[in-house]
């Protein structure tokens, strides 16, 4: 059965253990360690695809990593700052939906607010409400999908979601409270099937194991094959995913 504290369900995240949420300059960021046999010393950059990346070399400690980026706060953040948003919604921005791109195209004179349809993401009105659009129809499409396959791979075994809910987090793909229920970051929908079949089936497997124990994971693994694909995947492709909107 789940845990007994809230506590426990805030720690529940899919981001791999490559990454860290840091706090800098008030703004809590994603920051990707990565080991290199050939770095001599600890480095950080700030990367379009990935945010910031901090290289150490084998016998680096992630607490020295940390440390460089204490001394840097002003310049990484200023970076971030500068970077181009990944996924500008815009018109003629290509957005993935379930992995596949998506050109967003303005409707000036339409109505019917947002609608995804053959790979386009369509939106009328005003320019200045079709990021708003954008996102709210993301939004609309990520509880269908997600509360669908939550209750299907729920039913597989034996278990049920109190409820599903989509959040707006940047820090966490989904999670699973104490009372059952489940919650979902709205950008998954923009996630491979097979990436959002992992999420799914982690949180799902939460409802049984309030933890990340080997009974977790065994149940995990039997809910969904796509453990190993979806976890790398949302190691090089998740952090540029999470700014979208
Ligand atoms: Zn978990």
């Amino acid at each position: 059965m789940a845990g007994q504290n809230a506590d426990a369900a805030a720690a529940l995240t899919v981001e791999p253990p490559s990454t860290e949420r840091v706090p800098v300059r008030g703004t809590l960021i994603t920051v990707a360690f990565k080991r290199s046999a050939r770095a001599r010393r600890i480095s950080l950059r700030v990367d379009p695809a990935q945010g910031v990346v901090i290289t150490l070399p084998m016998r680096g400690s992630r607490r020295a990593g940390l440390a460089l980026l204490r001394a840097h706060e002003d310049w990484v953040s200023e970076r971030l700052d500068a970077l181009p948003q990944a996924f500008a919604l815009k018109p003629g921005a290509i957005l993935p939906v379930n992995g596949l791109p998506h050109e967003i195209v303005h409707l000036p004179a339409g109505r019917g607010g947002a609608w995804v349809e053959d790979g386009k993401i369509f939106v009328t009105g005003e320019p200045e409400f079709l990021a708003r659009r954008v996102a709210d129809c993301l939004k609309r499409l990520a509880r269908q999908r997600l509360s669908a396959m939550a209750a299907a791979t729920a039913q597989r075994a034996a278990l049920r979601p109190k409820t599903v809910r989509i959040k707006d987090t940047r820090s966490r793909w989904g999670s699973c409270a104490p009372d059952g229920t489940l919650a979902f970051c709205w950008r998954l929908i923009c996630a491979p099937d097979f990436v959002q079949d992992y999420v799914v089936a982690h949180e799902v497997a939460h409802l049984r194991h309030m933890n990340h124990g080997k009974q977790f994971w065994q149940l995990t693994d039997e809910l969904t094959p796509h453990r190993p694909l979806a976890t790398a995947w949302l190691s090089s492709e998740g952090v540029s995913l999470l700014r979208i909107g």
